[in-house]
């Protein structure tokens, strides 16, 4: 059987359910990924600005090295997704395709598109637990992180065995082997060399996690330093390697494993899973409500705040240009890094939503632009759970924006830092949608 493999969230070899089951049935094998379009949202911005562009560019080259290891390659299609790999998998012959399912709107419908034209065998691999090793079905998930964390901690965490990379197989005899021809874009010039720089690919992922476990023994400190703001060490900056699934959430579960049988198991160690759980949760939310997520008052059937779009003040968030100095060094270093703190998206989130009354959906698409770990189920979660309307059980998840500065920045190091920045490095307001 010749099968095309869909490459999706999941650009690893590693703990891949789906290439294993693929590998298992084929003889021949076809692996493609479909180039985002760059699609333009409501208000007119790419959806996938530089940095999540180039990680992604980077992964992708990475992903092709590994597979040309194994002797194959990787395809690169365009164009509309579930169209190029029907398209694909007719030029090719295969008589299926296989993919790691997602969890998103978009994405799900895609998948099911491709299933209408040949079979189209998916597989869960994105979350820590397996959703059929949930304790209750998806659609009765409870409300609240807690209750859900609770039911699935009681009596152990289930969490699957990694999967080794398995036997890869061949080409089709007639696949011309074509070098992959990707423009990756330049890294802005004339920041500081410390400069949080992240490289895609497995490898850049697993060299980040060895350095953060093993290296500096991050790890044993992380429930202490997590709400840092500065640099790269104060958290584990997985975030980009998980959302294209360079990583995998389980191979991060079992390393932590590693590291407390060598090093040490403490509270730290612990809290790490804790926050996989937070992703797993956001995606079965989204597993759950489908396209509601996006829907103005979000899970609820009524806003807690006036939901309204007011463009002006919105391009003052995105440009950094508040009132609050704190806000503003924290967007400065979204659009110059493409990352910014959990710290510093709460407080931005917050202070878009409850002082500056914007509409969440699009400071949400703000982040989906600039996001090198932009993921839809996360983002979006946490961006109902800030506005009251995801499955929070406070009506108001208000952050006093000055006093957090106060208690994450009290010597202003890193608000001077990055509005210094920001003041060299201006956003145009014209470039704003
Ligand atoms: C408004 C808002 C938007 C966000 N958008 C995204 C997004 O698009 N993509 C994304 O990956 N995270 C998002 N987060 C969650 C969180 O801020 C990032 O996952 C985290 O800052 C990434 O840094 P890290 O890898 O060092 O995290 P660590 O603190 O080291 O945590 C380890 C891992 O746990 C997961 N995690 C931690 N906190 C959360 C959380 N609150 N929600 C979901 N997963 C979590 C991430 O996968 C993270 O890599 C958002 C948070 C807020 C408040």
């Amino acid at each position: 059987m010749r099968a095309l493999y869909w490459f999706r969230e999941d650009l690893r070899l590693e703990d891949n359910p789906a290439l294993v089951e693929m590998c298992a049935a084929a003889d021949e094998a076809v692996f493609a990924f479909v180039m985002p379009d760059n699609a333009e949202w409501s208000r007119g911005a790419k959806r996938m600005g530089t940095y999540r562009r180039r990680f992604m560019l980077e992964s992708v080259a990475a992903l092709d090295r590994a597979l040309r290891a194994h002797g194959n390659q990787l395809v690169v299609l365009n164009g509309n997704p579930d169209e190029a790999i029907v398209e694909a998998a007719k030029t090719w012959s295969c008589s299926a395709v296989y993919s790691q399912r997602c969890h998103s709107y978009e994405e799900e419908i895609a998948a099911d598109h491709v299933a209408d034209a040949l079979p189209h065998y998916t597989f869960e691999g994105a979350t820590l637990v397996h959703p059929d090793d949930l304790p209750f079905d998806v659609e009765h998930l409870p409300e609240i992180f807690t209750r859900f964390r609770k039911k699935v901690e009681k009596g152990g965490l289930i969490v699957r065995d990694l999967f080794t990379v398995p036997g890869i197989p061949p080409p089709p005899a007639d696949l011309p082997d074509e070098a992959l021809d990707l423009e990756v874009p330049e890294r802005m010039s004339g920041l500081p060399k410390s400069t949080m720089r992240f490289v895609g690919g497995s490898e850049a992922g697993w060299k980040r996690l060895r350095h953060y476990f093993w290296g500096m023994k991050g790890l044993s400190e992380y429930k202490k330093t997590r709400n840092g703001m500065m640099g790269w060490d104060y958290s584990s900056k997985f975030s980009p390697w998980l959302a294209w699934g360079c990583l995998s959430p389980r191979e991060v579960y079992h390393a932590v494993l590693d590291y407390e049988e060598e090093v040490e198991q403490n509270e730290s160690t612990y809290w790490l899973i804790f926050e996989l759980l937070w992703r797993d949760y956001f995606r079965f939310i989204a597993m759950q409500h489908g396209d509601h997520i996006w829907h103005k008052t979000g899970l609820k059937d009524a806003s807690r705040n006036p939901v309204q779009h007011h463009p002006l003040q919105w391009k003052d968030w995105c440009t950094g240009n508040t009132k609050s100095a704190y806000v503003n060094a924290n967007m400065h270093e979204l659009r110059l890094t493409g990352f910014m703190s959990n710290r510093g998206r709460q407080n931005v989130a917050s202070y878009a939503i409850h002082d500056m009354g914007l509409d969440w959906r699009a400071c949400a698409a703000w982040f989906e632009h600039w996001l090198v770990d932009f993921d839809p189920c996360s983002n979006t979660g946490n961006w109902l759970y800030v506005a009251g309307i995801g499955n929070d059980p406070r009506p108001q998840r208000k952050f006093d924006v000055d006093w957090q500065a106060e208690r994450y920045d009290p010597d202003g190091v890193f608000q001077r830092h990055w509005n210094r920045l920001g003041e060299k490095f201006p956003l145009d307001p014209n470039d704003v949608p």
